[in-house]
């Protein structure tokens, strides 16, 4: 396996571009051991989240795996109950304690609603404090971006990566070119499509596929890494965290690339757009329900 490729964020900071995502994986030992066969079969970069509740094994397993701190990138978010300033500074000690570290390398407001620009500052200060390294946010379309930006919520300091879906059938090109205009790197959530099975039927993919002797996922993943996007498939199964990983001892062509670029629907499952998005988050994940 070749080595893993690392972008530059627009603070200076290196990312590895491809990393290993937790939603969803249960936190009865199962996040653990997925933590732990993903750093073992060479992933250096975990994407978690208040919301998905398995930070604290997350943060086990990298304790476990005896892998230097500073070789491992941890991302977390903030989730949207804790958005006022005092809440979201609390949010934040809450995280780094149930990781067991002393920074996080990013931290994101996970959903582009409510008292942003009070979650924004408690994000700013600790980064200036060393507690997180880099900060974000996700789910920011272009009408969301544009209406934060011209209050002013980013004048001060712009987020350095915008988390959004992604995947060969919704490739965000005028959000792309939004967060290109202002430096802002896209990570891609959801970038096999959440394991879509009309994508991995695609006749295109399974052509290109058989022709470079891969699997599809690999040419998804592939197709995203060289359009520039940060990406974190995410599967239980050991050998699929490796194939995933595996994708850097091979080039799509520039007619392959445009072959998949036409693939693009437009649309994605979640539409942060939406009336009634914010209320629907908010009754699907109550944070505090254990407290
Ligand atoms: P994904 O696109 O990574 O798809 C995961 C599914 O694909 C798995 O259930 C698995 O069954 C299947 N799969 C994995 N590897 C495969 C392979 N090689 N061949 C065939 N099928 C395969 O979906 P995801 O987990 O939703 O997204 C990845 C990560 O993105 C998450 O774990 C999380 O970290 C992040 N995420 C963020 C947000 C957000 O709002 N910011 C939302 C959703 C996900």
């Amino acid at each position: 396996m070749k080595s893993i490729s690392v972008f530059q964020l627009n603070d200076g900071s290196k990312i590895p571009a491809i990393g290993f995502g937790v939603f969803q994986i249960p936190n009865d030992g199962a996040t653990y051991d997925a933590v732990l066969n993903a750093l073992e079969v060479g992933y250096r970069h975990i994407d978690t989240a208040v919301a998905y509740f398995n930070e604290e094994e997350v943060g086990k397993a990298i304790k476990d795996s005896g892998i230097p701190r500073n070789e491992i990138w941890v991302t977390s978010k903030m989730w949207l109950q804790d958005y006022d300033y005092v809440d979201a500074k609390q949010a934040i000690e809450r995280s780094l304690t149930k990781l067991g570290l002393e920074y996080i390398d990013l931290y994101l407001l996970h959903q582009p609603y409510g008292k942003l620009a009070e979650a924004w500052k408690a994000m700013v200060e600790a980064k200036a404090a060393g507690k997180i390294r880099s900060i974000g946010v996700s789910n920011m379309t272009p009408k969301i971006w544009t209406k934060w930006q011209q209050q002013g919520l980013f004048d001060d300091v712009l987020p350095s990566v915008n988390q959004v879906e992604y995947n060969p059938y919704f490739q965000q090109k005028e959000l792309r070119q939004l967060m290109a205009d202002n430096q802002v790197t896209l990570e891609a959530w959801g970038p096999l499509g959440q394991g879509n099975s009309e994508l991995f039927s695609e006749p295109l993919l399974q052509s290109i596929a058989a022709k470079y002797d891969k699997n599809v996922g690999k040419v998804i993943l592939r197709f995203e890494h060289q359009e520039g996007m940060i990406i974190f498939p995410k599967s239980v199964r050991k050998e699929r965290m490796q194939s995933n990983l595996d994708i850097f001892d091979f080039q799509l062509t520039s007619d392959e690339m445009d072959g998949i670029r036409g693939l693009d629907r437009g649309q994605g499952r979640h539409n942060p757009d939406a009336p009634g998005v914010q209320e629907m988050l908010l009754q699907a994940f109550d944070v505090h329900k254990n407290e």
